[in-house]
């Protein structure tokens, strides 16, 4: 596009399964005045207009910083039929000397549905090799092991609107209010309008979803079977259970009951067993048991465990048992936590099925080598992400095409990751960024388009398809992945396949073959959608699934009829019993380590990472922890520690807080080796895996802890480039203006004044401040008048704030005044510190709210908004405001 025409295109966020959509304005475009706005579109379903505070930061992460712009081979430049040449060569090399099962890709939840399928194809019917594979396996395939059991398909029976009219909602391993923000507002707003909603909370961490629970059930990590299968005793024994559901539409109720039985049906021993108090726990069985419009909602807390798809199947068994599924406001929902982690359920991205929710069963193998066409189709399943990386690391598996994800900082066991990379014969990687811990081993990189660039569709958590659509073109040599997988084909053979001009095309194809020999019998169908002309595909607004004939909006329920998937059309209560049969907590590592989200980054922080609103508010990798846990331990609040598994060791800053868990601790998943020293969490993470579904068990591993002294701690901020830190630790941020590194070390350092020089090499005048009793170091970098780098070090914990350095770095020429604020570590003025970034949205840090509770007598979260805007937009911070105000009224 050029010219200073404004356009505006309704897309989706690339974030999280709640698949809002936004409207982009791109305003003189293609002009040195371009300006891009994202604001939620008020016509997508998911979200009504609203956005999180990741969504709504949007644009300040289209820069190309850090991007791959060109193919590389060998870490050199290369043209696109160079590198496409190789990939095709050394993929078909290895199929010739080794068999179809030495190759293998693993794909994403980030990638499109076009792309996602194209790939899918190439493996599965072409290559003939199952082993492809998505980091979905490591979110939700126990809900898709466990759907499948119950329902005998991967569906997922639920709406977005069921959660706002249901009587009672349960959240359990969800915390909705960081990990799917939108729908945690919609939830708020329920409640807000319908007070006598009930919603209960179960995660051992008392996280910011409680804010609207009626009851939060701090249950023992792990204990969610003993907490179901006990309340489907109560169930029995308050004869709740609707017999004539369970003897019309279902099997297996008897062995479900007798297995749950069977642990003991005594209410003070259930509670006992899940770490609850006994009032708590009858109060939610009561409530269960009372409410006939109920909705249960899992998300990873669920899922990523050894025994997820257990965990999955003991949560459905209540629903099926009191007949509560298949009607407005009632049923089990699995959130899905990247955009297009429906989207690669329904093509086939895990390797233990085909396309359009087919299974490797002989009838539905036929239906893809027919549809296709295919010269090579798999008839056997292939390895799942955890069994893949060993195949690749045992050697059996001799090149692998890594897309769109980083496997390398997500993935469990990291380091053992990385070694079967080092070792393998021919890695290629496609990614949009170029420094990625996973990019950093391609032996071939192919550069990607991303969100804003791409074009095709994605589905959401409620089974939504929303189309992508690209407002930018794609920079440098960037493709489409669909484009890139499709010449890689072509090469190998297969142009009549893979003949695809656009993304138009590939979803014809594939709503074609969701309808091919489906009579009703697979959920997945939408085949009304096969005929889109270009202009319509373009044109598709948000629609569900299923979608049988054109202009088909079909019931919003699956199940509603009490038909389900299995031959007799009965859905299956699974016997399932509580399993400890993994690694626990002991002497050497006494405390039991959980992973998961924060608020304001998305995965690895490749794009979140390059808003400095989003990296305000958690900028340092942390450890939460009980108070009681610490204080045996003789940590400190902020205190760096050294926490240790049987298969790692990092270092991160200690969280003290009360909504830990005793024994309990928690590391967040997002930081990786290109922006802290050993904050990647995966390396600690145990590598076992659920049986049924092959999700890895992120949220239990031991680990010991321990405090760290140090001789100093320190930041810099630089607009500078800095090479590779050697201080043994140290965190990137992204701030307004420049980079800033948290920085620490146990090392007394003898001559400050080298130490910088050799940090930055670059032309300049320093101008310094050593106390050498107090052990105060500051240090500036001015070129042209200009600030260009600072570092200021302390043997205690006094270092200034820092936003006010920050803004200097702006200054055309620093002043003397400001040169002697640097030397002094002393703002300008009366400046008084923000403090930490609360509300992300507006930019409001701590400082101003307290102040402002304090000054303007503010009693309500409401009167923050209006005073200082915080929590007014996208409203994640609310529970932080409510802490805030609580401490401070
Ligand atoms: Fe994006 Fe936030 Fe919506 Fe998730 S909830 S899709 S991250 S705007």
């Amino acid at each position: 596009m050029t010219g200073s025409e404004t356009l505006v295109t309704h897309t989706t966020c690339p974030y999280c399964g709640v698949g809002c959509g936004v409207e982009v304005t791109v305003q003189d475009a293609g002009q040195e005045s371009e300006k891009i706005t994202v604001n939620g579109d008020k016509t997508h379903p998911a979200n009504l207009g609203r956005l999180c505070s990741k969504g709504a930061a949007l644009a300040e992460t289209l820069d190309l910083d850090g991007r791959l712009l060109y193919p590389e081979v060998a870490g050199k430049k290369v043209s696109w039929d160079e590198a496409l040449d190789k990939v095709a060569t050394g993929l078909r090399d290895v199929v010739q000397q080794h068999g179809p099962d030495a190759v293998a890709f693993y794909v994403s939840g980030q990638l499109l549905t076009e792309d996602y399928y194209v790939a899918n194809k190439l493996m599965k019917g072409f290559i003939g090799s199952a082993n492809i594979d998505t980091n979905s396996r490591l979110c939700m395939s126990s809900s898709v092991a466990g759907h499948k059991r119950a329902f005998g398909s991967d569906t997922v029976p639920c709406s977005y609107t069921d959660l706002e009219i249901a009587d009672l909602v349960v959240l359990t391993g969800s915390n909705a209010a960081w990990c799917h923000p939108v729908l945690f507002q919609r939830l708020r707003q329920a409640k807000k309008q319908r007070p006598e909603m009930r919603i209960v909370v179960i995660d051992p961490r008392r996280t910011e979803t409680c804010d609207i629970a009626d009851l939060h059930l701090p249950i023992s990590a792990g204990a969610d079977i003993a907490l179901f299968n006990g309340l489907l005793t109560y169930l029995k024994s308050t004869q709740k259970i609707d017999e004539a559901f369970v003897a019309d539409h279902t099997n297996g109720f008897d062995e479900a009951m007798a297995s749950a039985e069977a642990a003991g049906t005594d209410l003070q021993e259930i509670a006992q067993r899940c770490g609850l108090d006994y009032k708590d726990l009858t109060v939610f069985f009561h409530w269960f048991a009372e409410t006939q419009n109920t909705v249960t909602v899992y998300s990873q807390g669920v899922n990523q465990w050894s025994c997820g798809t257990d965990k999955v199947n003991a949560i459905i068994n209540c629903h099926l048992a009191t007949g509560r599924i298949g009607k407005p406001g009632q049923g089990p929902f699995s959130f899905t936590g990247q955009p297009n982690a429906m989207g690669g359920r329904e093509v086939g991205g895990l390797a233990n099925q085909l396309a359009a929710h087919m299974d490797f069963d002989p009838e539905h193998i036929d239906t893809v080598e027919t549809f296709w066409e295919a010269p090579n189709i798999v008839r056997q399943p292939g390895l799942k992400a955890v069994e893949l990386f060993n195949a690749i690391k045992r050697g059996k598996i001799k090149a692998v095409w890594i897309m769109a994800t980083n496997p390398l900082v997500s993935m469990p066991e990291a380091h053992a990751v990385r070694e079967a990379l080092e070792q393998c014969g021919l890695v290629i990687v496609s990614d949009c960024m170029r420094n990625t811990d996973t990019v950093q081993m391609a032996d071939i990189m192919l550069p990607a388009a991303t969100w804003g660039e791409k074009d095709g569709t994605v589905t959401n958590s409620e089974r939504r398809i929303s189309r992508q659509r690209a407002f930018l073109s794609m920079p440098g040599e960037a493709k489409a992945d669909w484009w890139i997988v499709s010449e890689v084909a072509r090469r190998l053979g297969y142009a009549d396949a893979f003949g695809y001009q656009k993304p138009a095309d590939i979803w014809r194809e594939y709503a074609a073959m969701s309808g091919f020999k489906n009579e009703g019998q697979r959920d997945f169908d939408v085949s009304g959608l096969q005929y889109v002309t270009d202009v319509e595909y373009s044109q598709l607004k948000p629609v569900k699934w299923p979608y049988k004939a054109a202009n088909d909006s079909t019931s919003d329920h699956f199940f509603s009829d009490g038909q389900f998937y299995h031959a007799d059309k009965k859905a299956r209560l699974i016997p399932v019993q509580v399993c400890n049969d993994y690694v626990q907590t002991g002497d050497d590592y006494p405390l039991a380590l959980n992973t998961g989200r924060i608020r304001d980054q998305w995965h690895t922080m490749t794009r979140t990472g390059k808003s400095a609103r989003l990296s305000s508010h958690l900028p340092e990798p942390f450890l939460e922890i009980n108070p009681s846990d610490a204080g045996s331990l003789k940590i400190g609040n902020d205190q760096l520690v050294s926490v240790k598994s049987q298969h790692g060791q990092l270092c991160v800053r200690a969280l003290v807080t009360e909504k830990q868990k005793p024994g309990n601790v928690f590391i967040p998943m997002h930081w990786s080796g290109t922006n802290t020293s050993s904050g990647t969490v995966g390396s600690l993470v145990n590598a076992l895996t659920d049986p049924f579904s092959g999700q890895p068990q992120f949220k239990h591993t031991p680990v010991s802890i321990m405090p760290l002294s140090t001789a100093w701690q320190g930041f810099l901020l630089t607009s500078e480039t800095v090479g590779q830190l050697s201080f043994p630790y140290w965190v990137k941020q992204k701030k307004q203006n420049v980079m800033r590194y948290e920085i620490a070390s146990d090392q007394v350092v003898s001559d400050w004044s080298q130490l910088v020089r050799a940090l930055f090499p670059v032309e300049g005048d320093w101008i310094e401040f050593f106390d050498d009793t107090s052990g105060y170091y500051r240090a500036a970098l001015v070129n042209g008048g200009r600030l260009k780098a600072c570092l200021l070090v302390a043997t205690d914990d006094t270092l200034p704030d820092d936003e006010w350095i920050d803004s200097l770095f702006a200054e055309e020429k620093i002043d003397d005044k400001s040169r002697l604020s640097l030397l002094s570590g002393m703002p300008p003025g009366n400046v008084k510190p923000a403090g930490k970034t609360v509300c992300a949205c507006f930019n409001v840090g701590i400082n101003a709210i307290v102040d402002a509770i304090k000054q303007q007598k503010l009693v309500s979260v409401e009167a923050i908004g209006k005073a200082l805007q915080a929590g007014s937009n996208c409203g994640s911070c609310l529970p932080e405001l409510k802490e805030i105000l609580k401490d401070n009224c």
